[in-house]
């Protein structure tokens, strides 16, 4: 325990921090502190028309306002197009990522067609048209291939030992939230499979998120409950790219007036860093800790530390 803990924060710089995503910062700052481990930064600034010029200076220092300091230099997602791509090539060489022509269109009318229900939270459910190669069109976007999905199995197939186990790894993908517990998700039927590298030619969260989680050796993911939903995909990818699964945690979310997560687009104010102590204790209240909002900065950090370990005990690493 301890040594080998890695964990990270890896805010996009779309502007300034505010109450919600320093809930975030303060998790992962905390966990990573309880374990005696390494807490970096890393700014996703991959989605390029969507980040603020200056937002990362801003965001690192409104964290070091509050006493929450990368141990390494921060990690920046634009400087690592090299990396990204030679993962795909990799998964390519391995028949798990392919190209796409469709546009968002064809992917609505393909649906239609096929009767299947159109969207899943206002995306479309990729329904695999490409997978049997591109038929003239250009590439536009590249897939990840999630596999076949439970659907297209036969029932014959259970009855044999064999394709019984494959049955049921197909059935979806299980893994353990150190808060929420058991968690399951059919990617294939439930997302399908997903872009890898946009039709605009820019890098996907998704594939941005594990790469840089292998590469910098994340044991510990601990990020907002709004994230949950992309961890089963996370977890597809990172058994395609042969890199270890972190273990995870997803914090509550601070909610908005309108009961949706507190984000820019519905008035979440930037983070006022002339009270970092007030900040921060709103942020743990959120996260279940109640330390008191008098002494110096480190004394409450440490306090805070505290409170978190007796909530989310320190665990040992499962990596080596
Ligand atoms: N960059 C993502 C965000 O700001 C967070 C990614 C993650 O923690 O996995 O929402």
């Amino acid at each position: 325990m301890g040594a080998q803990y890695v964990g990270r924060f890896a805010p996009s710089p779309t502007g300034p921090l505010h109450a919600g995503s320093l809930v975030a910062a303060l998790a992962s700052w905390l966990d990573a502190r309880a374990h005696g481990g390494q807490w970096l930064v890393r700014i996703e600034d991959i989605d390029t028309p969507r980040c603020v010029a200056g937002a990362d200076a801003l965001i690192l220092k409104q964290l070091a306002a509050c006493g929450l300091l990368s141990d390494a230099p921060p990690l920046y997602q634009s400087r690592r197009g090299a990396v990204y791509q030679a993962a795909i090539d990799g998964l390519i060489a391995r028949q798990r990522a392919y190209p796409c022509g469709c546009t968002r269109q064809d992917i609505a009318q393909a649906l239609a067609d096929a009767g299947q229900p159109k969207s899943r939270h206002g995306e479309l459910v990729y329904p695999g048209t490409c997978r049997q190669g591109l038929r003239g069109r250009p590439t536009r976007a590249w897939r990840f291939f999630t596999g076949n999905n439970v659907s297209n199995k036969s029932s014959a197939h259970i009855r044999h030992g064999e394709k019984a186990i494959d049955f049921v790894a197909n059935d979806g993908m299980g893994w353990q939230d150190r808060r929420l517990g058991s968690q399951q998700q059919d990617v294939a039927r439930a997302v399908g499979d997903f872009v890898l590298q946009r039709a605009d030619r820019l890098w996907a969260y998704q594939l941005a998120v594990v790469v840089d989680d292998g590469a910098q050796g994340i044991s510990d993911v601990v990020r907002g409950q709004d994230l949950l939903d992309n961890t089963a995909r996370q977890i597809l990818l990172q058994r395609a790219l042969g890199l270890p699964t972190p273990r995870y945690l997803h914090v509550p979310l601070v909610m908005a007036v309108d009961g949706e997560k507190l984000s820019k687009q519905n008035g979440a104010q930037p983070l006022d860093t002339s009270k970092p102590l007030a900040s921060l204790v709103a942020a743990a209240q959120v996260l279940g800790l109640q330390v008191a909002a008098e002494g110096e900065l480190a004394d409450w950090l440490a306090q805070a530390v505290l409170q978190w370990a007796a909530l989310y005990p320190p665990s040992v690493s499962t990596r080596p």
